[in-house]
């Protein structure tokens, strides 16, 4: 049945052939100066960043990872506090808190969109209030798979309560909401540079976004060892946290072509909703928003559903992949954190949630044997 090699799921081989000769440029630049950490790139590259989504300032950072926990770090965060964020996410936003000794508390999601619920995290905030054990400190919002979380609502939600606002945007870098690009709608947005990101290094990478010169002064030592003012001064704990200079001349190189990449995604996407919409649960679009689709998921009417239709891409050479296949109140890791909440539309995207491949070089042709091959196995 099939006669076609298999679709990859990511190309990053055919954007890079792109990109060739201004990429081999910037990386031969940087092999003439060796300046490999914090290089004229590392700067040039948060400046680029900071016009892209016109925040105040830019701060590069080593991964989204530690993006997220310098931002935490910078608040103080710490035992005692609860960091509220969503179930239905990648760990690394549950990680970070519990790294600093802080409790998450796990929020549900909508069951469309699949982003964090405003109402809901109310209501969590109101648990955690009740039960008196803990301080409400700050909400890490999500913005998943490519789409931008209801941050007005999240922002009013969060200011009754003085929470901390910090927007995990690791997946969604390029999307924008109301008119505006992500990375100004909370006190601080993280991205993350991972190669299958929408905006991907080659290697490990990421950035911090905010309006606040006074936090971006505190994530700028924090990447570097607490370091003050002068070279050896060390006026609080840090980390080692920046960005490689090659790191940051790939991403000069990517960001000239992002903007058609983040086109050509939403052109794959397109066809995806005109053709599959009416036989499958396609994502819903979030309102008066814009989607780097970093991931295109679709929802099947039950796991055996899933398994079926997995198993039938796969034999046509279409990879498909869970994101996620457990909710994070459910990880081994977690699951001693969690207060018991019942979070059920987190648990019911885990067994039916399925991705399809989506990427700024996934031609027509590719996005159309994609949907033959789900709609010949649902
Ligand atoms: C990828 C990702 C991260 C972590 O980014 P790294 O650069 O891999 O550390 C954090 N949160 C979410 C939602 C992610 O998808």
């Amino acid at each position: 049945m099939n006669d076609q090699a298999p679709l990859p799921f990511l190309d990053l081989a055919a954007q890079q052939a792109r990109m060739a000769e201004p990429l081999r440029k910037r990386i031969e630049t940087v092999l003439r100066h060796c300046q490999f950490i914090l290089g004229p790139e590392v700067a040039e590259l948060e400046s680029r960043l900071a016009a892209f989504c016109s925040a105040s300032h830019c701060v590069s950072v080593s991964s989204g990872t530690d993006a997220l926990q310098i931002a935490l770090m910078a608040e103080g965060i710490g035992p005692g506090d609860a960091v509220f964020l969503p179930a239905f996410t990648y760990t690394a936003t549950a990680e970070v808190p519990l790294l600093l000794g802080a409790t998450p508390v796990f929020v549900d999601v909508d069951p469309r969109t699949f982003q964090i619920d405003p109402a809901h995290l109310a209501a969590r905030i109101a648990d955690v209030q009740r039960a008196g054990r803990l301080r409400p400190r700050a909400l890490i919002g999500v913005d998943l798979f490519g789409q931008p979380a209801d941050w007005p609502a999240l922002q009013a939600v969060a200011s009754r309560a003085g929470l901390f606002t910090l927007d995990d945007c690791a997946q969604s870098f390029g999307a924008s909401l109301a008119g505006r690009r992500l990375g100004t709608a909370a006190d601080a947005t993280a991205i993350s540079f991972f190669p299958s990101k929408p905006l991907g290094a080659y290697g490990d990478g990421g950035a911090l976004f905010t309006q606040s010169a006074e936090r971006a002064a505190l994530y700028r030592s924090l990447r570097t060892h607490g370091e003050g003012t002068t070279r050896y001064e060390v006026l609080r704990t840090g980390m080692n946290g920046r960005l490689d200079t090659l790191q940051a001349a790939v991403l000069l190189a990517k960001l000239d072509i992002f903007e058609s990449d983040l086109a050509a995604r939403e052109r794959v996407a397109r066809i995806y909703d005109a053709r599959l919409g009416n036989r499958v649960a396609i994502p819903r679009r979030v309102a008066d928003a814009t989607s780097a689709w970093a991931i295109y998921a679709i929802l099947l009417p039950d796991t055996a559903a899933r398994d079926r239709l997995q198993a039938g891409l796969k034999a046509a050479g279409v990879p498909s992949a869970i994101y996620y296949p457990t909710p994070l109140h459910r990880q081994p890791a977690y699951a001693a954190t969690h207060d018991g909440a019942a979070l059920p539309v987190a648990e019911d995207l885990a067994s039916r949630i399925l991705a399809l491949p989506i990427h700024p070089d996934l031609s027509q042709a590719q996005a159309h044997r994609v949907c033959d091959a789900v709609l010949a196995n649902v």
